[in-house]
Parts: structure tokens; sequence; C-alpha cells
């Protein structure tokens, strides 16, 4: 016996699958929305395909924004590397980085299947012979992956000139920059150490 019209468990089934929404709070904004007026999940509807549509990566540093270059693309010769997009916004929450970045696109793990070649490795060793790039902060989680890619990342991107610096451990330990609040984050970015 199915208790809900099929359109609701649809509707159910793909809200489940949004990050932190659980089978109970999928199934209690699925009624809230068949209830809700028509203008209103109508406009919901057509802010989150706006939203999806007008947000891009940006094609320099790989952060989310709606033009490209991205306003996180500053003058400088300061750059910091992260894992994701969202990163970027944890670090500028923080307020105390006034460099640009890079986005990785992940970490390297052999046991996942993910090599050297498949993160954005080669365009940032692009971005450094193009732009005037002084210090490199890796700025990635602190579990294994996050610290062997650092160290792969400072042996292949040293060269004359360029500092390659890591952010200070106090961050929560095996974790991503998300779950460090804005202070410890910030410290951890001043007291960055020179890696190698
Ligand atoms: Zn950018």
């Amino acid at each position: 016996m199915h208790i809900l019209p099929e359109p609701i468990s649809s509707l159910i089934g793909v809200l489940h699958k949004l990050p932190g929404i659980g089978p109970r709070s999928a199934e209690r904004i699925a009624l809230h929305l068949v209830q809700a007026e028509s203008g209103t999940v109508k406009q919901l509807a057509e802010t989150i395909l706006q939203a999806r549509e007008r947000v891009q990566l940006c094609k320099v540093c790989g952060s989310l924004t709606e033009s490209s270059p991205c306003e996180f693309c500053r003058d400088g010769g300061l750059i910091c590397l992260v894992e994701r997009p969202v990163d970027i916004i944890s670090i500028e929450k923080a307020g105390t980085f006034r460099g640009k970045y890079h986005v990785l696109g992940g970490k390297i793990s052999p046991l996942d299947g993910i090599e050297p070649e498949d993160l954005s490795i080669a365009d940032l060793e692009k971005r450094l012979t193009q732009e005037p790039i002084k210090e490199i902060v890796i700025a990635l989680g602190t579990d294994v992956e996050g610290d062997a890619t650092g160290y792969y990342l400072a042996k292949r991107l040293a060269r004359p000139g360029l500092k390659i610096t890591r952010i200070a451990h106090g961050l929560p330990a095996g974790a991503g920059l998300e779950f460090a609040d804005e202070i410890t984050l910030g410290r951890a970015l001043e007291g960055r150490r020179e890696l190698l």
C-alpha cells in the first residue's frame, strides 16, 4: 500500500539526495511544498534554476562565480591552493587572506584512483609562467591525502624565487577546511610554514 501519492514520494526521493537533508526533513519539505501556494513554489524552482545557470567556475582559479576572471582573481604574487571551490568561501569568511586562489579539484589518492594528472596541477604550472607568483600557500585538508598531496606539489612546483608554504596545523585533524572556525582558519593562514 502506498500511503503517499506517487509525486510526493518522488519529490521526497529527490530532496533526500541533497546534502544535509535526511529522510524526515525530505518528507517535511515535500509535504510543505505540495501544500504551498503555486506561485511560491514556482519562484523557488526558478530561483534554483537561475542560480545554477548563472553560477560557473572561474576559468582562471576555479572559484564559484558569475563572471570569469572572478573577483578573487586579484593582483599580486600570493596564491592559495585549495581542494574545492567551497574552500575559497571558508577562507574568505576568515577574512585575513588577501591573495588569489587556485582550485586543485581533489587530492592525490591512488586508492581512489585519483592521480596527479586528474587534478588541475598543469593549469597551475601554466599560471606560474604567466603570473608573477612569489608564494604558493597550500591549504589542503589535514588528512593523509592532504599531507601527501602537499609534499608532492612542493617538490613538483619548486623553482627559484618561489616560496611554497602550507597553512599551520591547529586545524581539526583529518578534516576539510569547512570544519575549521573562522578564527582558527585565519590563524592557520597567518602561521603558514615553508614546505621542504
Ligand atoms: Zn578566479
